[in-house]
C-alpha cells in the first residue's frame, strides 16, 4: 500500500492497530495547523485497504484475530459517507473478527453531514470514541482560527453523537483566545463541555507552529501569545467549572507544561492543586527559555 501520511493519532491510541483510510484533511485551513499542509485529501480505495489488511494478516494473524479495537488513520476519516465507512468496517471485521470499537478523528462538519439514522447505524457497527476537534467553546476564537464551525454547532453535533450512542473525546486547546482573553474563554469552554458530556477531554496547549497563519499573525502583532501563567490559570478555571464527574481529563501532551490526568469525580482536586503549584512557581521567562513548543 502506498500511504503518504503523515501519521498522527491521539496519544491514547499508541497501542491501537492503525488502519490507513484517508490522507490529509478536507478542511486544511485552520489558522494554527500545519499538520497536513502539503497533503491533498484522498480516500484510499477499498482494494488498497484490503491489501493492507491481507499483508498485515500474513505476518500478524494471531494479533489480528485478537484485536478488539482499531483506529482509522487520517485527519477526518469520519467525513466518509456512512456507506463507505460500513464497507470499510466490513473489511476490518473480515480480517479482525473480534473488533468491538472502531475509532478515528471526526470534525464537527463530518457529523453534520450524517443523518441521525446513519449515526445510529454506525454506532451499531462499532464506531465509537470519536476524537472531535472542539478546540474552544468561544465562537469568536473559532471564527478567528477558521475552524469552520461555531461553538453552538459543535454543541449540537456532539449532542447528536450522544443521542446515537457514540461516545466522543473532545480535543480542547487552552490558550486559543490569545493574551488577556483566556479566563472568559475557559468559562465558555466549560459551558460547552458540561452540555455535551464527553467521555474524555484532551487538552493540548495552543502552540505556534511554523508557517501557519497564526505564526504570521504572531509576527505581525495581530495575535499575542499569552504568558504561561495565564494559560494555566485559564486551564484551572476551566477544570473548576466542569461538572461532568464521569469524564476523564487528560492534559499530559508534550505541549502541556503541567501534565495532569484523571477522572474528574476522583482526581479533580488533585489536578487543581497541581495546576496551582505550577501557577505559584512558574517563571514565564525561564519557561520560554526551556520549553520548545513549536512542533508536534
Ligand atoms: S486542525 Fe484538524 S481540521 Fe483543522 S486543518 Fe488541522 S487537521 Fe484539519
Amino acid at each position: 500500500m502506498e500511504y503518504n501520511g503523515p501519521v498522527y493519532r491521539p496519544p491514547m491510541e499508541a497501542e491501537t492497530f492503525l488502519i490507513p483510510v484517508t490522507e490529509g484533511c478536507t478542511h486544511n485551513s485552520c489558522r494554527f495547523c500545519n499538520m497536513y499542509k502539503n497533503v491533498e485529501f484522498r480516500m484510499l480505495s477499498l482494494t488498497s485497504i484490503e491489501e493492507f489488511l491481507v499483508e498485515t494478516k500474513k505476518n500478524y494473524s494471531q494479533f489480528m484475530n485478537q484485536l478488539d479495537r482499531v483506529y482509522l488513520l487520517g485527519a477526518d476519516p469520519f467525513v466518509l459517507s456512512a456507506d463507505k465507512l460500513e464497507d470499510i468496517i466490513s473489511l476490518i471485521r473480515k480480517y479482525c473478527p473480534k473488533v468491538q470499537i472502531i475509532t478515528m478523528y471526526a470534525a464537527v462538519r463530518n457529523i453534520t453531514i450524517k443523518t441521525d439514522e446513519e449515526l445510529k447505524r454506525l454506532a451499531d457497527l462499532g464506531v465509537n470514541d470519536l476524537y472531535v476537534g472542539i478546540e474552544t467553546g468561544s465562537t469568536e476564537s473559532l471564527t478567528y482560527l477558521n475552524k469552520g464551525n461555531t461553538a453552538e454547532e459543535a454543541k449540537e453535533q456532539c449532542l447528536r453523537l450522544n443521542a446515537a450512542g457514540i461516545r466522543h473525546r473532545d480535543m480542547m486547546m487552552p490558550g486559543a483566545a490569545g493574551k488577556g482573553k483566556l479566563l472568559q474563554e475557559a468559562e465558555e469552554s466549560a459551558k460547552l463541555e458540561n452540555a455535551t458530556k464527553p467521555d474524555m477531554i484532551i487538552l493540548t496547549t495552543m502552540s505556534i507552529f511554523p508557517e501557519t497563519e497564526l505564526d504570521k499573525d504572531v509576527k505581525s502583532g495581530i495575535f499575542t501569545v499569552p504568558p504561561e501563567s495565564e494559560v494555566l490559570m485559564a486551564e484551572k478555571r476551566f477544570i473548576e467549572l466542569l461538572d461532568i464527574p464521569d469524564t476523564y481529563l487528560w492534559a499530559a501532551h508534550s505541549l502541556d507544561s503541567t501534565r495532569i490526568a484523571g477522572l474528574l469525580r476522583d482526581d479533580k482536586e488533585n489536578m487543581l492543586k497541581h495546576l496551582q503549584y505550577s501557577i505559584d512557581t512558574m517563571d514565564d521567562e525561564k519557561f520560554r527559555q526551556t520549553f520548545r513548543r513549536n512542533h508536534l
